[in-house]
């Protein structure tokens, strides 16, 4: 019996992914192509279209200004996003923490940092940033730094600090950075070019009980479980796109814990809120939860790992970030563990090309320097494959087949 267990279970996971996949329509009307880059952004399931639809052909109104039964519903959608957001992040106390609506990762980093970061900091304080994530977790906090300035109240910025090889956060040394002024931390949950789990529950034994911590959470929402209570995800702000999330362009959550400092409050009169992508994030909430994030995670690791073992056996591959401890139980509770985000870079052939070379080829991929702060695009350039749960083994082989044929 046990020895058939495994089998099977990789057959109903196979199973499991086939109807899923079939839910998206974009993806089974391009069998000749193979997207290779939700990172960037994803793609969107039936019933998240469906969602959308729906909404502009039944209730379309704008939210909190009319007394008439469309804009009653959208003022009940919002609300009711707000809760299904918190649901979703296993958020333990929902009376006290707020959801705002944003554009996306970017605005609400910046919202953080202008709304809420500028009136909690005092002179000399320090906070830590990363220089070696997304650019829109960087700008933030250096302007938010400038405002203090222009205020005539100092603070001081300081790097977290990585490991060399796998891009993880270097939690040892972070120890030494952190200080009785350290105030603030802004981290990254699943690193966009390196593909790793940063560690972010490291951070907050580093820090203490007391420092606010802000997550981007662009890559990881949909993609690997986050929960934040207190006991997984120690965190005071969660930010991240809901099209990433298999919903629309142009919506976006921040998540706040109003348990640190003090209430976040948005500043400024806010318009009219995207009520379409609100809809639209509530299906794909839905969408997610019922597939299975732990699942969706088993899924795009293996597909990872399966890429990475291959391409870290031929020579002519350079592989970014983390390189062996990829799947679960790699009994190793300490290294890091890479999600469905593998960046390479070809030896003798520039990764501009390479990219050409792979859509000639049908494979949709990003090859640049992906938005990472400090990044060269010529010198740091490379190539992005990153998967989702429509992604199958088949299409990682075919991309295998033309990677190893240049080696
Ligand atoms: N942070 C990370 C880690 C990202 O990968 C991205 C998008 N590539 C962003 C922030 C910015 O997201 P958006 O463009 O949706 O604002």
């Amino acid at each position: 019996m046990n020895a058939t267990r495994p089998d099977s279970e990789a057959a109903r996971l196979t199973d499991w992914q086939r109807g899923l996949r079939e839910q998206f329509p974009i993806i089974t009307a391009h069998p000749d192509l193979v997207y290779f880059d939700s990172a960037a952004t994803a793609q969107k399931p039936r019933s998240v279209l469906e969602a959308v639809q729906s909404y502009l052909t039944t209730s379309n109104a704008n939210a909190g200004r009319g007394t008439y039964p469309w804009a009653n519903r959208t003022t009940q959608l919002v609300e009711r996003t707000r809760h299904r957001v918190k649901e979703f992040l296993g958020d333990p106390d929902p009376q006290r923490s707020t959801v705002h609506f944003t554009g996306g990762t970017t605005e609400g980093l910046r919202a953080v940092a202008r709304d809420w970061l500028t009136s909690f900091l005092r002179e000399g304080d320090e906070i830590l940033v990363p220089f070696a994530d997304h650019q829109a977790n960087l700008d933030p906090w250096l302007e938010a730094q400038r405002l203090l300035a222009d205020q005539g109240t100092d603070v001081r910025i300081r790097a977290l600090p990585y490991q060399a090889v796998s891009g993880d956060y270097d939690h040892r040394e972070l120890e030494r950075v952190v200080g009785l002024r350290t105030r603030f931390v802004a981290a990254t949950h699943l690193h966009h070019v390196y593909g790793g789990d940063m560690n972010v529950h490291r951070i907050r034994a580093a820090v203490g009980p007391d420092v606010p911590i802000c997550l981007d959470a662009a890559q990881s929402v949909g993609h690997l479980p986050l929960s934040v209570a207190p006991s997984a995800l120690d965190v005071d702000f969660v930010v991240f796109s809901g099209h990433k999330a298999l919903a629309l362009p142009g919506t976006g959550v921040l998540w706040a814990r109003n348990a640190r400092g003090p209430i976040f409050e948005p500043g400024g009169w806010q318009g009219t809120p995207n009520t379409v992508g609100i809809a639209s994030l509530e299906a794909a909430l839905d969408w997610l939860d019922a597939a299975g994030v732990e699942r969706i995670a088993r899924w795009t690791v293996a597909l990872a790992t399966r890429l990475t073992d291959r391409l870290r056996g031929s020579a002519s591959y350079e592989i970014l970030g983390c390189q062996a401890s990829l799947a679960a139980g790699s009994g190793q509770p300490l290294q890091q563990r890479r999600h469905g985000i593998v960046s390479f870079r070809h030896r003798d052939i520039p990764s501009d090309d390479l990219g050409f070379i792979l859509f000639s080829e049908g494979f949709m991929v990003r090859a640049d320097n992906l938005c990472q702060a400090g990044a060269d695009e010529k010198r740091d350039g490379s190539v992005r494959v990153s998967l989702h749960v429509y992604n199958t083994e088949d299409e990682v082989e075919r991309l295998l087949a033309v990677l190893t044929s240049l080696d």
